[in-house]
């Protein structure tokens, strides 16, 4: 006897002929997060198996946690020649629940002596007589008893529902202009869920701006490695760039001149590392760069998509989903980033774009973002 995870996936069922494609770049998936558990992944019979793991507790919880996962079983596998043992099991893993349950047998042996419905019945007769606890409800039960007899018995009861998603790397790769408040991590690790690698850019205004608030960007990235199966951050100097804007553009328009040239310079990273998307924090109407007009500006700078997965989301929901996946901690510490440290008294909501082109017809575009891209440092977390 031995006691494994099957692993179950959810929308992979969706990719018809290339199932094995996605189903292997979940084993992979599954593979980088539990490693130095001791764990071994396998697939047998288009289901995944996870077995060998030291402590079941944070193997689960880390399985659990990768995009692709539907949901988790913690299960038994044993011989299924002696029936006998195989109810004893049953009986075992149901021994500390009550209410309603149902025996759910699939047979795919065919030619094992008992068919599905006498299982169910045999086996849901011997649990009512060892557990007074349990009743019979085969519509809705609130525990559902599973028993596969393949080549072996598998037993499985509890069901642990997972994070989701599609695994990282199924669907291509995105630039996140990740920054140390609440709501970049968010909007990146949304997009990470749906199978897309990630690729950060930091904007970083030394001495503005201290050391201590780009290691908060890099702890950041860090806590989103782990579902994002690591991530390269671009930390990009931009104090120049601040500054000549400050100087020479008009103060209305200095914020949303700075987004649109973290845009430009963010886009030349995710040309450069193959990425078809952009990725930004930003919800309508959040702050005054974030007005549809405002947005309409920054997307007018990019010839490329611009994803704003937290376009309709309130800051509340925004700080309830940090919280979940760990990030809220990171980016409440109160390091300042750059856009506060330049910020406008009066930002334009209702921004003219004539006025935005002429303030940037005072700054040296392709030089700025050269020195820009030349100073950039990439670090692997
Ligand atoms: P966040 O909480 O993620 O900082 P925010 O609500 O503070 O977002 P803004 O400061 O207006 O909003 O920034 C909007 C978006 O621009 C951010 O979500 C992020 O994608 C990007 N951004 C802002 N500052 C930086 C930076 N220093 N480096 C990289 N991207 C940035
Ligand atoms: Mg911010």
């Amino acid at each position: 006897m031995q006691n494994l995870l099957l692993v179950r996936y959810g929308e992979i069922f969706l990719k018809g002929l290339n199932r094995p494609y996605f189903i292997r770049a979940l084993v992979r998936k599954i593979r980088y997060a539990v490693r130095g558990l001791g764990a071994e992944v396998w697939v047998h019979d288009g289901r995944i198996f996870v077995r060998g793991f030291s402590d079941p507790e944070e193997c689960i919880a880390r399985v659990t946690r990768v995009f692709g996962v539907h949901s988790v079983c913690p299960a038994v596998e044993m011989p299924k020649e002696d029936f006998d043992a195989v109810c004893g099991q049953a009986i075992e893993m149901v021994r500390d629940l009550q209410g309603t349950f149902k025996v759910n047998a699939r047979r795919s042996d065919k030619r094992y002596p008992m068919n599905s419905p006498m299982i169910n019945q045999e086996v849901g007769y011997r649990i009512l007589n060892a557990n007074p606890n349990l009743k019979v409800d085969v519509h809705e039960p609130e525990h559902l008893v599973n028993i596969e007899i393949r080549d072996m018995a598998y037993l499985y009861v509890r069901v642990i529902p997972a994070v989701g998603g599609m695994p990282v790397g199924t669907n291509g790769n995105a630039t996140l202009l990740l920054s140390g408040g609440i709501d970049s991590p968010v909007a990146g690790w949304m997009i990470a869920k749906r199978g897309v690698q990630i690729n950060a850019v930091h904007f970083h205004s030394y001495p503005y701006t201290s050391d201590r608030a780009k290691e908060k960007v890099l702890d950041l990235a860090r806590k989103l490695s782990f579902s994002c199966c690591g991530i390269k951050v671009h930390v990009v100097p931009f104090t120049e760039i601040q500054m000549q804007i400050h100087e020479k553009c008009p103060e209305e328009y200095t914020t949303l001149i700075m987004r649109r040239y973290m845009m430009r310079i963010a886009e030349r990273i995710a040309r450069q590392s193959e990425s078809e998307a952009l990725i930004t924090g930003e919800s309508i109407g959040q702050v005054a760069s974030q007005t549809m007009t405002a947005l309409a500006t920054t997307d007018d700078a990019v010839h490329m998509p611009v994803f704003r997965p937290l376009i309709g989301f309130d800051k509340s929901e925004i700080i309830e989903t940090a919280r979940r996946i760990g990030t809220l901690e990171i980016s409440e510490l109160p390091f300042e980033d750059c856009c506060t440290v330049f910020t406008p008294r009066h930002p334009a909501t209702h921004p003219k774009m004539e006025k935005i082109l002429e303030g940037e017809g005072r700054l040296q575009q392709e030089e700025l973002i050269q020195r820009a891209l030349d100073g950039t440092e990439v670090i692997r977390v």
